[in-house]
Formats: structure tokens, C-alpha cells, sequence
């Protein structure tokens, strides 16, 4: 996998686009390049079964799951739906992130 470039950047949004949250949107809260995965905010989310001498007193906690990076599309707010994402060349040199249907560029 090594050379293998990730577009999606912490701070995203990002639209499912399979397993059992296939549809939904969320930002993503983490990624873990090594294994490329992301951790979407709200998105498979798991639940933890605390033991009582955990924090909190026992109970159960939900936590997001990290899910594969091919399993995500990025989100355009302009167009509203999964796009996918072009490198852009800037006037100043600047090599940004844009949608590859509006234009839109996401690095500001
Ligand atoms: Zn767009």
C-alpha cells in the first residue's frame, strides 16, 4: 500500500457509501494512514460494555469504529453528494484539494 496517497483529510465531510451506515454523512474525527481507515464522527458506531471498576462506574459507552477509506466518498456542500476530489494547480503554486464537479476548492 505504501505510496498510496490519501485525499480525505481530518476535518472532511464524508458520505458512506457502503456496510451498514451506507448513506450517512458525518465529518471525519481521525485518520489512521497506516491502515487506511478513518474514524467518522456518528458513523459505525460500537458499543463498549464497561466493568464496574471502570470509570464511570460500569455501563455502556459508544464509541465510533474506524472503517475503510474506499468505504467513503468524499462530500461536496456545494453540490451535496459524494464527489470526487481533483488536485488543483493555483496561480500562486499553491497544489489544492477541489471537487472534480463544482470547482470548488476544499483546502482554504
Ligand atoms: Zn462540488
Amino acid at each position: 500500500m505504501a505510496g498510496v496517497k490519501l485525499k480525505l483529510k481530518k476535518g472532511d465531510d464524508v458520505i458512506v457509501t457502503a456496510g451498514k451506515d451506507k448513506g450517512k454523512k458525518g465529518k471525519i474525527i481521525q485518520i489512521i494512514t497506516s491502515r487506511q481507515k478513518v474514524l467518522v464522527e456518528k458513523i459505525n458506531i460500537v458499543s463498549r460494555h464497561l466493568r464496574q471498576s471502570e470509570e464511570g462506574g460500569g455501563g455502556i459507552i459508544e464509541k465510533e469504529a474506524p472503517i475503510h477509506i474506499s468505504n467513503v466518498k468524499y462530500l461536496c456542500g456545494k453540490c451535496n453528494e459524494a464527489v470526487r476530489i481533483i488536485r488543483k494547480l493555483l496561480q500562486d503554486g499553491k497544489n489544492v484539494r477541489a471537487c472534480k464537479k463544482c470547482g470548488e476548492i476544499l483546502d482554504k
